[in-house]
């Protein structure tokens, strides 16, 4: 309850006790309860677990344990565990979630998770392999929350533009009494498309996602290496931030796209809203998240800095030094190459900007700056990070995916439209850095309002 984003933190204690090998587990103030975990209100019967191990009185990190809870005939909480239900919330409705406190509760030696750490039976903790593994079933959830969220954007876009395409409102066509379909007005295309957009363009990152994931488990369970899962983890924290809390925004945009009717259950928009809208915080908060990845890019920066070369998702950071004082000249701003490279350029420009800002020697500690002066614009450091591989890995994976061609310049189409939308909010820094021009910014501007109308297929 006291350490939801803070697991490192967290103060359930589990003390190896050497006599009778076994654990004793408790939680020591009632700040320090487990609460959320979904089925345990009422249906678990079994509980995987975290806790601080203290072996021999030394404290060997956060350990994860696998125990019985309950009584599999009763369903009586056993001796020395408290368990209730956390009540009504919003979102997940369905789920029990709940609250446990133990209690001196003892469970065997073998409740530990122990493939990767190991206690012997005289008290020796030995580590087997990298402690980071426990994060690959965080990665998981949060390639699984990435992918199916995004997916489940479909469903409101398409019930936003039905209506729009039934829906009229307005006597304000030429020489008509007919009034004129809510689809027809620009405001609502540009709203439909921006969303038809991310929802078409998170596919491919969502995809490398889980390629990344299968490489990495297949490296650990074969070669016991664990080198591909710091990137992996990295850059799905700030693209589980971002998306998150993008599909939300785009969801609510199509409930206003729906007017009133949106508001009536029966439209499920409402229901889907109430479904994600705990996906910004669960699995990891969005601002926790994003800070995790920033982290991750201004180390990177750090090794360029002494001449050290960066690979994965962080490669792209190596072209720096060209984008110091370059211009983006006579590129073709219609471009989706071009596009995507103002994108980069805005990203990298962020990260000189406020990796310059943390770094510079004065008398603020570290901490203060970090947390207190420059973290909104580390989180917009991470978000542009996500925004920039999303659009790359789009046009990346649109080739290798062997997806026919009229299907293929239709989501190239929708990932202008994505870039454009994204300059346009988000690409102040390649504009103020002087690498694309006034005139170049209005020319975004002027073909992103075009081709929502004349580019889409009708
Ligand atoms: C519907 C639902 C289901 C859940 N299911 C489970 C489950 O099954 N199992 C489980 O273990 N947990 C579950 N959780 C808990 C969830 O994982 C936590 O709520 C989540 O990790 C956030 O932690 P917190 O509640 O402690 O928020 P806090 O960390 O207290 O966040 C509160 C605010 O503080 C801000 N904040 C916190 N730290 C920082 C920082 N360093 N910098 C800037 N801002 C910061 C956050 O951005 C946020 O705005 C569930 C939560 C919900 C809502």
């Amino acid at each position: 309850m006291g350490h939801g984003s803070d697991v490192r933190n967290l103060q359930t204690r589990a003390t190896f006790d050497l006599k009778n090998q076994c654990f004793i587990i408790n939680t020591p103030t009632v700040k320090d309860a487990k609460f959320w975990p979904g089925e345990l209100g009422k249906a678990a019967t079994h509980a995987v677990f975290q806790a601080q191990t203290y072996v021999k009185g030394k404290n060997v990190g956060v350990q994860s344990f696998v125990c019985q809870i309950r009584d599999m005939d009763s369903q009586a909480p056993l001796r020395g565990v408290e368990i209730g239900d956390i009540g009504p919330k919003y979102g997940f409705a369905a789920k029990d979630n709940g609250y446990m406190i133990f209690n001196n509760f003892k469970i065997p030696k073998s409740s530990l998770l122990s493939r990767y750490v190991e206690i012997t039976d005289d008290g020796t903790f030995i580590q087997k392999g990298n402690i980071k593994v426990g994060y690959s079933a965080m990665m998981l959830i949060r390639i699984q929350l990435i992918d199916s969220i995004s997916a489940l954007l479909i469903k409101p876009l398409l019930i936003a533009m039905r209506y729009g395409y039934f829906r009229t409102q307005f006597k304000s066509l030429p020489n008509s009494q007919d009034e004129r379909r809510i689809f027809d007005y620009q405001a609502t295309q540009e709203k439909l498309v921006v969303c038809l957009s991310v929802a078409w363009v998170s596919r491919f990152i969502s995809r490398k996602c889980t390629k990344m994931y299968e490489e990495m488990l297949d490296q650990i369970k074969n070669k016991n290496k664990f080198t591909k899962m710091k990137d992996l983890h990295s850059l799905l924290c700030a693209l589980k931030a971002y998306y998150m809390e993008e599909i939300l925004q785009q969801v609510y945009t199509m409930r206003e796209l729906t007017g009133g009717h949106g508001y009536l259950s029966v439209n499920e928009i409402t229901e889907i809203l109430e479904m994600i809208s705990p996906n910004v915080t669960l699995e990891g908060d969005a601002c926790v998240m994003y800070q995790q990845t920033a982290k991750d890019i201004f180390k990177s920066v750090g090794k360029l800095m002494t001449g050290q070369k960066v690979k994965g998702t962080y490669e792209y950071l190596q072209d720096i030094g060209d984008y110091m004082g370059a211009k983006l000249e006579d590129k073709d701003i219609h471009d989706l190459d071009t596009l995507i490279d103002i994108l980069k350029a805005s990203t990298i420009y962020q990260v000189i900007k406020v990796g310059n800002d943390l770094r510079v020697k004065d008398d603020i500690p570290f901490d203060t700056k970090w947390n207190k002066i420059h973290l909104s614009e580390i989180i917009k450091t991470s978000m542009l990070h996500a925004i920039y591989l999303t659009a790359a890995e789009c046009l990346k994976g649109v080739e290798s995916f062997g997806i026919s061609s009229g299907l293929k310049n239709n989501i190239l189409h929708l990932c202008k439209i994505y870039c454009t939308d994204n300059i346009i909010k988000h690409g102040d820094m390649a504009l103020l850095n002087g690498y694309i021009t006034a005139a170049q910014m209005i020319e975004v501007h002027v073909s992103f309002y075009l081709q929502n109308y004349i580019g889409l297929p009708p």
